[in-house]
């Protein structure tokens, strides 16, 4: 079996879910495994979850296989029962003791696709795709990033707050393979001198970060501070580590709110953060041409916050 990932010789270990295998079969993934019909690779039609292992153990399990499963719905994508991806996972980390060391982090990522167009992989809808998990030690280099305050800039989403609601055909609040627009989005960023995006309605409400959530925080005097985050009605993703930290924040006696949001609540905010699974928080230092205050205190707050694992319940509004 290949063992290297040729890019960047990381050692991975890929498991697979079908109707023969509902406990998982490792494979290898430096081998070719999909169908050139798959339809997640012919229309990008398929769901997916990028999660964080810490010395085996999944954070936020729960909250990312619910939000699969909230993907499965909306996307109409039959996916295997809960347990099997459990198992599957545990498969996956086995592998790597197997092997003879269990990586301090892992990223561990969920895909479901609507399988090959006309031939179902079974008759049970369950069972009717295409799923497997990618296990990858997390490189050093983006260890080192976490908790690096970072630039961004606002960029036009092309559709305005209301669009989820109004079209769910757009599929806004289901985390898809179709990711080209926010790579694109991404590339842009760097190309001008940013790091990161932050996307923006056409009506002018700011919603997420291409791969990560935005929370806003602003401090007051003679209180606890206050974290901000968009509201889920605009279409953005759930975010698990934003879950996790407003979790944290409440437990800590933090006042906790959510948008609508402008781009002049980012810019009057008194600090800003970008959240995410494997990165966990990266504080925002400039907003275009303006600058934010990074503040290391609550930067590392935040991180005890996540490294508590608390929200083990599907991240929910009120
Ligand atoms: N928003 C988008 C569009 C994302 O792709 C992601 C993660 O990849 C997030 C938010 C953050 O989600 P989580 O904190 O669950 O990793």
């Amino acid at each position: 079996m290949a063992e290297h990932f040729r890019e960047d010789s990381v050692i991975s270990v890929a498991v697979r879910l079908d109707p023969e295998h509902p406990q998982g079969l490792l494979f290898d993934p430096h081998q070719p495994q999909l169908r050139v019909t798959d339809l997640g690779a012919v229309r990008g039609d398929g769901i997916f979850e990028t999660m964080l292992a810490v010395n085996g153990s999944i954070k936020q399990f729960g909250p990312h296989l619910d939000r699969l499963r909230r993907s499965a719905e909306i996307t109409e994508i039959g996916i295997p029962p809960e347990e099997s991806w459990r198992t599957a996972v545990e498969l996956g980390i086995d592998e790597f003791r197997t092997r003879g060391g269990l990586p301090e982090e892992i990223t561990v990522r969920l895909t479901a696709t609507r399988g090959v167009d006309g031939e179902p992989a079974s008759e049970d809808p369950q069972w009717a795709g295409t799923y497997w998990i990618l296990l990858t030690p997390v490189p050093e280099s983006t260890k080192a990033k976490r908790g690096a305050p970072v630039a961004v800039t606002l960029l036009d989403r092309g559709y305005d707050a209301a669009a989820a609601e109004r079209a769910p055909w757009l599929l806004l609040s289901a985390k898809t393979l179709s990711y080209a627009v926010n790579m694109a989005a991404l590339r842009w960023a760097k190309q001008h001198g940013f790091d990161d995006v932050v996307f923006v309605t056409s009506d002018n409400k700011v919603l997420e970060a291409p791969t990560s959530t935005l929370v806003l925080m602003t401090v007051a005097a003679d209180g606890p501070p206050k974290l901000i985050t968009p509201t889920l009605k605009t279409g953005i993703l759930p975010g698990t580590t934003q879950g996790a930290a407003f979790a944290g924040a409440e437990r800590a006696g933090w006042e906790l709110g959510y948008g609508p949001l402008t781009p002049e609540d980012v810019r009057s905010a008194d600090h800003a953060w970008l959240l995410s699974s494997v990165r966990l928080a990266s504080p925002i230092s400039r907003v275009d041409q303006a600058a934010k205050d990074v503040s290391e205190h609550y930067t590392s707050q935040l991180m005890d916050f996540l490294a508590q694992d608390l929200a083990e319940t599907y991240p929910a509004e009120p």
